[in-house]
């Protein structure tokens, strides 16, 4: 079990030794300056989040340079600072933050940058340098995909509040005949909000026929008895100087008996999510993984109807590498942290997915996701 015992501190250390690697990597593929802004990797590096609004905030990175933020005025107060970690540059409405940017950058020939900024900060970046500009995502990605122990932390708490939603709901303490998807996804909802996840990503109810769309987007359907009914839901979680951590979870119920061969399905999917649990570690291919519950679902005939990849890479985006999908030959890394959720969706009639967080280590993985995933019965 991963403890959460993190504060301002380990942040601050975890965050010095990422710009280390950031710094080294950058050298390894002769990068001059990184900028990032939106998305991930800033938040990832200093604690940071730029607010997703037009007036600029950009990190620069240069080698053997502290960084600078170049910052609105009137959001410098967000920011926390971590020693020396980057000096900030506030800039004032008379001001031109692109000019500052392009200055910070000034004699680079290769930048990195964020893959999330909008392309008119790019255009007008690109407007003011003769530098070539490519995705940060080269130097970011692969780092940010292997989850320190900070990292670790931060998800595994996000997961734990996010099963005891999940055990609400196979334990019967969420009414589901007679209410609509909405409703239900809105209670989920709140008791997330409850259980001390900042912010709600998603919360997928599909019942009856929905339940065989992957993501469906709960509506006004009234859910009867005896449907299959598909809750994936999931948010962050954050504590003061961290980004957010992201949670993901996938429980199927039923309401009362299931026609059909429901439960042989289910039962197949479980056997499958089980064995590719079982098959991550360090070291095996994320195709691996991905075919390991393939091709057992396909011993069953079932495999035209699992129309997903078996998961994705999870932290302070809800979707990251690595990706477990046919193709991916990438190996898995100790700490990497992805989902794997097959699914069966029967068009039309019925479908199924179980879903759960897992690390990698080197012998196996951890689970971060503890609820039961038998088929529960509920009213
Ligand atoms: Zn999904
Ligand atoms: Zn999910
Ligand atoms: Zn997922």
């Amino acid at each position: 079990m991963i403890e959460l015992s993190v504060g301002s501190e380990q942040f601050s250390k975890a965050y010095f030794l990422r710009l280390e690697k950031v710094m080294a990597q950058m050298e390894s593929v002769g990068c001059d300056s990184l900028i990032l802004s939106l998305g991930a990797d800033m938040p990832w590096l200093i604690g940071y989040q730029a607010m997703p609004l037009e007036r600029l905030t950009a990190l620069v990175v240069r080698r053997n340079e502290q960084p600078v933020l170049v910052i609105p005025v009137l959001e410098e107060p967000r920011v926390e600072r971590h020693g020396d970690l980057f000096r900030v540059r506030p800039w004032h409405e008379w001001e031109d933050p692109y000019e500052i940017v392009a200055s910070a950058i000034a004699g680079s020939s290769q930048v990195g940058i964020s893959d999330r900024t909008w392309s008119v900060s790019l255009l007008k970046l690109q407007s003011k340098s003769t530098a070539a500009f490519f995705p940060a995502s080269r130097i970011t990605m692969s780092l940010r995909s292997v989850k320190d122990s900070v990292e670790q932390a931060m998800l595994a708490e996000a997961a734990r509040r996010t099963d005891v939603v999940a055990q609400a709901i196979i334990d019967g303490e969420v009414r589901f005949v007679g209410r609509t998807e909405r409703e239900i996804a809105m209670e989920i909802s709140e008791r997330l909000l409850a259980e001390g996840i900042e912010k709600v990503n998603f919360a997928i109810v599909g019942a009856g026929p929905h339940s065989a769309s992957p993501h469906h987007e709960p509506g006004k359907r009234v859910v009867g008895q005896a449907e299959a009914v598909v809750c994936d839901f999931g948010g962050e979680f954050r504590l003061d100087g961290s980004a957010g951590y992201c949670s993901d979870i996938t429980r199927t119920v039923v309401t009362g008996e299931m026609p059909g061969r429901f439960a042989e399905l289910y039962s197949i999917l479980k056997t499958a999510q089980e064995r590719q649990v079982a098959a991550v570690r360090a070291g095996v291919s994320c195709e691996t993984i991905d075919d390991v519950g393939r091709s057992y679902i396909e011993e069953f005939g079932y495999d035209q109807y699992f129309i997903h990849r078996t998961g994705h890479g999870i932290g302070i985006e809800e979707h990251e590498e690595p990706y477990i999908v046919a193709g991916n030959t990438a190996q898995v890394e100790v700490g990497n942290a992805f989902s794997v959720e097959p699914g069966i969706y029967i068009p039309n009639l019925y479908g199924a997915r179980i879903e759960d967080i897992v690390i990698a280590t080197a012998e196996g993985c951890e689970l971060l996701n503890r609820v039961d995933r038998e088929l529960h019965v509920v009213d």
